[in-house]
């Protein structure tokens, strides 16, 4: 079996449009479940990642030796070659011997992933886990390790996010978001012009398992609108009917030329 695409890859061109291809992390799915692998997948990349996913532990060698991946999220039981056996042979070679990697464990391998720890996996997560953990513990390894690999800011036009201290401006003040307005905010950064269903939105900011109303995600983008809009500027945010919204990817040009007086 090779490269399964995630469901994103045809709808947008990956992170190509917005920003270029070097700007955002790449990280190997090594994941032999194909759900899980297109799950994770998806996520990662609505996030900003470029994401490749093989579900074969040999496939997984060839890619690391080919071209390194900014992050691996390696699962342990694997056909071809075992998560294990893959992380111990990256850590044997100069180009992987530091490449951020977290162990998929499935429950009750407790010694198991000590030894995973003990062989070089930065981090571990036991499956099943929730997805919303496990884009925090991507986020949180690239800082601690690859830090040039993240930006801990997004900007467009007057409008800058910092991810790490957790603030928001727009044109040189500050707005007041609660958490889930942030998280809203961020998702829709990551992928301007990018229509994301109420669904979607779910998935990404509360979480998979949120017992929510669709009507809940209206009222927190309603509520971003507001905080982004007090005095009166321009809406960065679209509602697309019977889709669902998207950050505005015209947004920041159009307030760039508008400040030049062009
Ligand atoms: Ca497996």
């Amino acid at each position: 079996m090779s490269m399964a695409s995630s469901p994103a890859d045809d709808r947008s061109p990956s992170a190509s449009r917005s920003k270029p291809a070097s700007a955002a992390p790449r990280i190997l799915v090594v994941e032999d479940e194909a759900a899980l692998g297109l799950l994770l997948s998806y996520n990662l990349e609505a996030e900003g990642f470029v994401v490749e996913h093989v579900e074969r532990g040999d496939e997984a060698e060839l890619r690391l030796q080919e071209s390194p991946p900014d992050l691996v999220i390696l699962d342990w039981m694997l056909p071809g070659l075992s998560g294990l056996e893959i992380c111990r042979r990256m850590r044997a070679r100069e180009a992987t011997k530091t490449l951020p990697v977290i162990m998929l464990t499935a429950r009750g391998e407790e010694s198991e992933r000590v030894r995973g720890l003990t062989i070089g996996a930065d981090d571990y997560i036991v499956k099943p886990f929730s997805v919303p953990e496990l884009m925090a513990r991507v986020r949180g390894l690239l800082r601690r390790l690859a830090p040039e690999r993240l930006s801990s800011t997004l900007a467009f036009g007057d409008l800058g996010l910092d991810r790490e201290n957790w603030r928001v401006n727009r044109a040189g003040r500050d707005i007041h978001l609660g958490p889930t307005e942030f998280r809203l905010l961020e998702h829709f950064m990551t992928k301007p012009g990018r229509v994301f269903s109420r669904a979607q939105l779910l998935d990404a900011v509360w979480g998979l398992s949120a017992e929510i109303d669709d009507r809940t995600v209206d009222v927190h983008v309603g509520r971003l609108r507001k905080a982004l809009s007090v005095a009166g500027e321009r809406d960065p945010i679209r509602t697309i009917r019977g889709a669902g919204y998207s950050f505005d990817e015209t947004f920041g040009k159009s307030a760039q030329s508008d400040e030049s007086g062009q």
